[in-house]
């Protein structure tokens, strides 16, 4: 049921963090996997090294708040690969600020990123998903668009629209046997989490361990550890899951 035998899988974000430790889970379970990242040098590095590993991997530069780049992707990949089975919406950034701190393109730059960014590839890609294979697609929210945070406003809006966004796409496209999920992570180790410390102006060492204990498991998470809920979200295991949200975040209960 995990497997993903040739599936064809989309990753944004995936040059780094929880984008590429998905792409290269998704990997290693069969799939095709199509990496997506504004970042062109880390981005084609990312799939050369799953192609050293064996995997099926290529890598497209993709600005998700571009319309161009995502239209021209829905082409690249309907000529290329016929169809579109997986569908990972990963790409976010964030700024740790109170509304009154925000610069207003600062605000505008995590919506645009995190929220519109997911619209925008899901416009272009889902007329790419075949209704007999069906398609799964994967919103990354984050346990802050469920309860909120601090000194994360923009994150916070963006992140609890992503979490609607899902369950509106889930409504409009179930009947085109099209699921739409979102995954929550809590605190992940990724650059994205490390330099939050540096945006607060923290130690960053006494900022991960303060993530750390704030949660039954008392770590905070891997890559890797979020991957693996997404591909229970894009495989078979899923199947009469739409419209909802997956939290992996040790049990972030505070
Ligand atoms: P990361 O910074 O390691 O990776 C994000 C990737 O997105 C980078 O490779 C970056 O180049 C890319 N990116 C940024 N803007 C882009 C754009 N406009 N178009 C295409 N790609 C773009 O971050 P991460 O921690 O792996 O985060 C992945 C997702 O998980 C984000 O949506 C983030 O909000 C969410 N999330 C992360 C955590 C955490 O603790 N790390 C917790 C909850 C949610």
């Amino acid at each position: 049921y995990f497997q993903l035998k040739d599936k064809v899988s989309v990753v944004t974000g995936a040059a780094s963090g929880i984008g590429y430790a998905t792409a290269e889970l998704l990997a290693e379970v069969g799939a095709k996997v199509i990496l997506l990242d504004i970042d062109e040098e880390k981005g084609s590095q990312a799939a050369q090294s799953l192609r050293e590993k064996g995997f099926q991997a290529e890598f497209k530069k993709c600005n998700v708040t571009s319309k161009l780049d995502c239209e021209e992707v829905g082409n690249y990949i309907k000529e290329t690969y016929k169809n579109v089975d997986v569908l990972f919406n990963n790409a976010g950034i964030i700024r740790r600020k109170t509304v009154v701190d925000l610069e207003e393109s600062e605000w505008d730059a995590v919506i645009d990123v995190s929220l519109k960014g997911v619209y925008l590839l899901s416009k272009y890609l889902i007329p790419v998903m075949d209704s007999e294979r069906g398609g799964s697609i994967i919103n990354t929210g984050s346990g802050w668009g469920l309860k909120g945070g601090d000194k994360a406003a923009a994150y916070c809006a963006a992140k609890a629209g992503v979490v609607n966004l899902t369950k509106a796409m889930a409504i409009d496209h179930g009947p085109q046997n099209i699921r739409v999920n979102c995954i929550c992570p809590g605190d992940t180790d990724t650059p994205l989490l490390r330099d939050e410390a540096k945006q607060l102006q923290v130690e960053e060492g006494a900022f991960l361990k303060g993530s750390a204990t704030d949660r039954p498991l008392a770590r905070i998470g891997t890559p890797r550890d979020i991957a693996k809920g997404v591909l229970f979200l894009a495989s078979d295991l899923s199947a009469w899951m739409t419209g909802t949200e997956l939290v992996v975040d040790g049990g972030g209960l505070a």
